[in-house]
């Protein structure tokens, strides 16, 4: 069983060399009790970056036999990049596992999502046990964000990145998922597989500063949303006819108060075209919205079904 762990990097040159070490360290560790077979790598992918990073790539496959390396022409973003290494490794290892460049992630846990693989399971979650390394406002945040996914229908594991094994049918039928706005794991559920978890605590970045500042998180959490759900669409119907309901409410009111003579003039007529137009403009927004859902869901051209096993 030929190994591949790959690792999007951009702008870690402060890293790049412990974190050779101890992937190189598990995997040495894993050929020695034949877990895997000793062609097995580690892909770097650059994902354009401003430093020294694709210089040290180079120099660690040159002195490392386990390094491989992938340059992408621009810096495409870490879900860009990371399918880029994945679709790349598939053609060369049997089991793919992914992981961030720099070492928050718990890399002996590796040897554990191997034994997950050989149990039977396609795809294995790293989840993080705690969240003690991340700011009270991360955590939070986080977990507001997990709740809210799951309340639009998105199936997302909580607490987990995108630090995974996967298959390499997995991987296969990840590559069928055409879509541009990547949300890996968003997508990984998607595929059906028999799935497990392995928990490790999540530690501090081992060096450098993290590439996700808070309007890219921000940005990612919107993404993740709005590649998924189309239920913010739909929102906007049943608030019009929450709306058309209040406009009755509102009309009853209004002739009353009209009838009784204690309006000025014009009021009544007002309050009656806010309200009822109000909720018409809104379902009506609503309809085209349920239309612009359709398109967007035939435009993502996503696999109708994955098949797990044909008994022919
Ligand atoms: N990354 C990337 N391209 C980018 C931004 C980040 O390949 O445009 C990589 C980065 O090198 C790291 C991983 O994505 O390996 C996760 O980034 P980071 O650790 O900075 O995110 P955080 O853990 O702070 O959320
Ligand atoms: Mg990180």
């Amino acid at each position: 069983m030929k190994l591949s762990i790959v690792v999007p990097c951009y702008n870690e040159e402060p890293v790049l060399r412990e974190t050779t070490v101890r992937l190189s360290a598990v995997l040495n560790s894993l050929v020695e009790k034949r877990k895997i077979s000793s062609d097995s790598f580690i892909l770097y992918v650059n994902d354009g970056s401003r430093d020294m990073t694709w210089a040290i790539i180079e120099s660690l496959h040159d002195k490392n036999p386990y390094v491989k390396g992938l340059n992408l022409a621009g810096n495409v973003g870490h879900q860009n990049a990371l399918m880029a290494g994945l679709m790349t490794a598939k053609g060369y290892a049997d089991v793919l596992v992914s992981i961030d460049a720099d070492l928050q992630d718990d890399v002996s846990v590796i040897e554990e999502m191997v034994d997950r693989y050989k149990e039977g399971y396609d795809i294995v979650y790293g989840v993080r046990s705690s969240r003690d390394s991340d700011t009270f406002f991360k955590k939070n945040t986080a977990l507001a964000f997990y709740k809210l996914m799951s309340w639009l229908g998105v199936k997302s594991v909580y607490n987990h990145a995108d630090y995974r094994l996967m298959s390499r049918r997995a991987v296969e039928q990840l590559g069928n998922y055409k879509e541009r706005n990547l949300f890996l794991r968003g997508i990984v559920p998607l595929i059906g597989y028999e799935t497990t978890s392995v928990y490790y605590r999540r530690s501090e970045r081992f060096a450098g500063e993290s590439k996700y500042p808070l309007s890219k998180m921000f940005n990612f959490a919107i993404d993740g949303i709005t590649s998924f759900s189309v239920r913010p669409l739909r929102l906007i119907a049943t608030l019009g006819f929450l709306f058309l309901l209040c406009s009755l409410v509102a009309v009853v009111y209004t002739l009353y108060v009209y009838f009784n003579g204690e309006t000025v003039a014009g009021w009544a007529s007002l309050m009656l075209s806010v309200w009822f137009l109000g909720s018409l403009i809104l379902i009506a927004i609503g309809i085209v919205g349920e239309y612009i859902g359709k398109i967007y869901l035939e435009v993502k051209e996503r696999p109708r079904y994955n098949i797990e096993k044909f008994l022919n």
